[in-house]
Parts: structure tokens; sequence; C-alpha cells
């Protein structure tokens, strides 16, 4: 069970509070986006949620097991970066596979592995090439392979489609919704873009400030906007 929970999280870089208050309970299988303005703490959220920043005050559950101090690699965890942070040097099939081979995981069974994971993202041909060989979307999916061989039950996203342009954003989002809904995943996407948003979420968190401003289904955040705030960043297109 892939619950995620966060009780009254909290987040200091020395004097500055950048998260507060934060309290969010997330579903087995919900598809939750973190919504919100540059600089309002949506990575340092889901950083906190991957094990790559330390969390100052409160509490994280994943699966209902406290994870404050567990390693990344022990959370149950897999996360894509805006900037894929593929290893230049490495093909694609190394760069996919290197998680596993690190953890010593026999030959057999990462090619077991990497047969579906290929195939659900149209990168057989491409296994032998370098990163810098490929598109910018090509790349994305290289480093969504790479989160997905390892079997993550909570698939975290920071901006995976930003550096994208409009077309392959809208072919990556239906394939991200589908391997989402295919793998059972949960998933936790951040993301500045209302539209990503309302086509992806369950539920919306609306974030402003290091804290949530609202949350709801896109629906309830659409139709009725608690605040001002709300309105103004749900209504206004990019
Ligand atoms: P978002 O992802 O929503 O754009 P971030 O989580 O990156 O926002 O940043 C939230 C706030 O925390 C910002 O004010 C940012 O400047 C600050 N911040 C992020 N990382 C650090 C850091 N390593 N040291 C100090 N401040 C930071
Ligand atoms: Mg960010």
């Amino acid at each position: 069970m892939a619950t995620v929970e966060c009780r009254a999280i909290r987040k200091v870089y020395g004097a500055l509070e950048v998260m507060r208050d934060f309290d969010l309970k997330i579903d087995d299988h919900e598809f939750v986006v973190f919504l919100g303005p540059s600089g309002c703490g949506k990575s340092t959220m889901l950083r906190m949620i991957a094990g790559l920043e330390d969390i100052s005050g409160g509490d994280l559950f994943i699966g209902g097991e406290r994870m404050n101090d567990r390693d990344p690699g022990d959370r149950g965890i897999a996360m894509v970066f805006q900037n894929y942070a593929l290893y230049p040097h490495m093909s694609v099939r190394e760069n996919i596979t290197f998680g596993l081979e690190r953890a010593g995981t026999p030959k057999a069974a990462i090619e077991q592995r990497l047969s579906p994971v290929v195939e659900a993202l149209g990168l057989g041909v491409y296994l032998a090439r370098k990163p810098t060989e490929l598109s910018g979307g090509q790349q994305q999916r290289v480093a969504i392979a790479r989160a997905m061989i390892k079997t993550p039950e909570v698939f975290l996203f920071d901006e995976p489609l930003s550096n994208l342009d409009a077309k392959l954003r809208g072919s990556l989002r239906v394939e991200i919704a589908r391997l989402h809904r295919d793998l059972k995943t949960t998933s936790i996407y951040v993301t500045h873009d209302q539209l990503e948003a309302m086509t992806l979420a369950d539920r919306i968190v609306l974030m402003k400030d290091g804290r949530i401003e609202q949350m709801g289904t896109p629906d309830e955040i659409y139709q009725k906007p608690a605040t001002v705030f709300a309105a103004g960043f749900i209504g206004t297109p990019n």
C-alpha cells in the first residue's frame, strides 16, 4: 500500500522558512499534482518526500512507515527530473539498468525487467545510443524508463515536461497518465502549468509561499477557487 502522508512538515534553510504546516494524505494509486508559481516550494516538498532533502519538522510516512530518516533508495520511490539527469557517458541501456546493476540484481533478472520497460516507452531502437544522440523527448523517456525499472510504489515527477515543446508535452503527458494507470502506482507530479495539473490530477494541491493554499479535484478548484490567488492562478492561461 503506497499511501503518502505528510504531517505538519516544515523546512528551513538557515533562518529562511520555506515550508510550513504542510499536511497531506495521499491515497494508494492516487495522482496528486503540486501546482503553484515558481519558488512556492514544490520541488522542496517533493525532494523531502524523496529523501533528497532533510525534513526540518513534522513527519513523513510512506506506506504507513515513518520515512524521515530513511535512505532515498529505501523508500519505494523513483523520481523523474526536469533536466533528465542522465549519465552522458553511458548508453541508453546502461542508463536504465545502472541502478539495478549497482544494487547487485542478477543479469538475467535485469534483462527480464528491461524488456517491458523498453517496450512501454518505445525505446527499443535507441538502446545503444548515448543521451546526446537523442531528442529531449527521447531523453525524458529514458529517464522515465530508469525510474520505472525500479518498480517504485510511488512515482515522483518534478516538472518533467517543462523543457519540451508543446506537441511533445502533450504526448508524454498522455504516456505518463497511462503508465500511472497501468503500473498502479501512486504519483506525485510537480508543475507550474495549470493545464498539466487539470488534465493529470485526481487531486490538485495548490501551493503558495511554502504552504497549501487549497486542495481539491481539478473541478472543485476550477469551479470553486477558495481565494483570489487560487482564482487568479487557475484561471490565467500560460
Ligand atoms: P519551486 O519548486 O516551487 O519553484 P523550490 O522548492 O525550488 O520552489 O524553492 C522554494 C523556496 O526555497 C524558494 O524561496 C527557494 O529560493 C528556496 N530554496 C530552495 N532550495 C534552497 C537552498 N538549497 N538553500 C536556500 N534556499 C533554497
Ligand atoms: Mg521547482
